[in-house]
């Protein structure tokens, strides 16, 4: 029978320390510690980015580290690296997932064993058959000054993988940077296939063994870093979801209580896995949403990020209002839905991660608290358009002065797309170009008053207009990624 998800992450912690001696640390919080270089933690090696700068404290219990392992909880929401736009759209990106990790630092072991241990892991311990495995490796950058990564090809060739399965690819997907600075470095990756032979190949993405050398400056330069190191991540969700034998991390027993417990509560037919135009009336997607959102609600709040007005906490905040309107909206949630699945994830993760279990009741009335003031601003916003409605003529664009109140500087802060969703409902059309100028000379008077804080919510603002023009097309999953293809 295939593992189960918490069996997934206790055989990579065991194998990493009990075959290959590794010490095993604890996850961090998703809240950055003293790096404003990251919204939130994006990946395992953040919180070693001392060991790899060289600056680590020689008194502090990291400077003994070589080998570690861990599973950390990450969060892919703005910044460098942010999958927000893809949730619900596809059936492996995340804003909340949990990273696997093994690190050598200082030259302890490097590409030949890094690799070693991984394709022993993966096809070993995990048994996945060779034949579904592909990887890639760094193919060189010559703009940049950087070599191909033949070392790494070589071991993949030498472990056994043929040749028609080992692929070379460029920067963009083969050197990894955690940040705009930061460290960084070449990539090999371990992917597999979901067609398994039976037609092209649908490669989604696992594992990423990152060979750290460089640190990227403020100024975009390639500085050495003092000495190498092995970093590598993959992602429990997907793994869980190859082992037990299913094309998408939501139909795994990660998420299926949470999809249960979306059923039992809204009345909607059960969760069925539709995707793109097949997804007639969005109910699937929504149902991603909601419960991808609320596992990245919980463990935002859990490490002390609550929703807010700018940083990381305003990206909380479109996260809390996007899972709002997908579950009252779609799924016919009642109020105080999204709270009373809290327990549900805290059941699920709380077990590894305790904070969570520690936190859960204050967790829960947060996100109840913030789900009713929305819906308040939602029945203000209303009253404010059917007011604004009543002075205008059949023909007439709604004004962007009011819009532009609704949503940022009247409190209410609705996000653009939604207004423009509240005027369709009444049949009028929005002065964009209005809003546009709006947004144009707002962004001129901050830039001359440089207020970071409302030049965050005035970008985010502005992206939501590129989604008012993408909305009415269906979600497509032609991703550009040349890694994930999904029917
Ligand atoms: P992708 O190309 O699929 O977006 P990535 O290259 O951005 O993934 P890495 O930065 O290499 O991902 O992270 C290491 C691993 O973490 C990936 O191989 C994948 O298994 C997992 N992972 C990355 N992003 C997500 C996400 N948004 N949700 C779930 N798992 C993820
Ligand atoms: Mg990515
Ligand atoms: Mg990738
Ligand atoms: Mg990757």
């Amino acid at each position: 029978p295939p593992l189960h998800g918490s069996a997934v992450r206790d055989a990579f912690l065991s194998f990493f320390r009990d075959r290959h001696g590794h010490r095993l640390v604890p996850s961090a919080s998703v809240r950055p510690r003293g790096d404003p270089s990251l919204l939130f933690v994006n990946a395992g090696m953040n919180q070693f980015k001392p060991i790899f700068l060289g600056t680590v404290d020689p008194r502090s219990e990291m400077a003994g580290f070589r080998r570690v392992a861990n599973s950390q909880k990450c969060v892919r929401a703005g910044g460098r690296h942010n999958d927000l736009e893809d949730v619900g759209r596809d059936l492996s990106h995340h804003t909340f997932f949990e990273m696997l990790g093994n690190w050598a630092f200082g030259d302890e072991y490097f590409k030949e064993e890094a690799c070693g241990m991984a394709w022993e892991l993966l096809t070993q311990v995990y048994g996945i058959p060779k034949d579904r495995l592909w990887v890639s490796y760094f193919g060189g950058d010559s703009k940049a000054g950087l070599d191909p990564d033949l070392e790494s090809r070589d071991i993949w060739l030498s472990l056994g993988v043929p040749a028609s399965r080992v692929l070379s690819f460029g920067s963009q997907e083969n050197f990894w940077e955690m940040g705009d600075t930061g460290p960084c470095g070449p990539c090999t990756e371990i992917h597999y296939d979901l067609a398994g032979g039976m037609g092209a190949p649908q490669l989604v993405e696992l594992w990423n063994l990152v060979f750290m050398q460089h640190n990227r400056e403020a100024d975009g330069s390639l500085q050495p870093l003092p000495q190498r190191h092995v970093d590598t991540g993959m992602g429990l969700e997907r793994l869980v979801a190859v082992l037990q034998g299913r094309r998408s991390t939501y139909d795994t027993d990660l998420f299926s209580p949470l999809l249960n417990a979306i059923h039992k509560g809204c009345g909607v037919p059960p969760y069925s896995g539709r995707i793109g135009a097949a997804d007639e009336g969005h109910i699937d997607t929504a149902y991603r949403v909601v419960a991808d959102h609320i596992r990245t609600l919980s463990v935002c709040i859990a490490d002390g990020v609550t929703p807010g007005m700018s940083g990381a906490p305003l990206v909380l905040r479109r996260i809390l209002r996007r899972a709002v309107r997908f579950s009252t909206e779609i799924l016919q949630a009642p109020p105080g839905f999204l709270g009373s699945l809290v327990p549900v994830v805290v059941e699920m993760l709380g077990a590894t991660y305790p904070e969570l279990q520690k936190n859960s009741s204050q967790i829960a009335s947060l996100v109840s608290e913030d789900e009713a003031a929305f819906l308040a601003s939602l029945q203000r916003g209303r009253r404010i358009i059917d007011r604004t409605l009543r002075h205008l003529g059949p023909s007439d664009l709604f004004p962007a002065e009011v819009a532009w109140t609704l949503s940022l500087s009247g409190n209410l802060g609705l996000p653009l797309d939604l207004v423009e969703l509240m005027l369709e409902e009444k049949g009028v059309k929005l002065d964009s170009a209005g809003l546009e100028r709006l947004a144009q000379e707002e962004a001129q008077h901050r830039a001359q008053q440089a207020e970071p804080v409302q030049e965050e919510r005035l970008r985010l603002d502005v992206h939501a207009l590129g989604e008012l023009q993408r909305r009415g097309v269906p979600p497509t999953d032609d991703s550009p990624k040349y890694n994930y293809s999904l029917q």
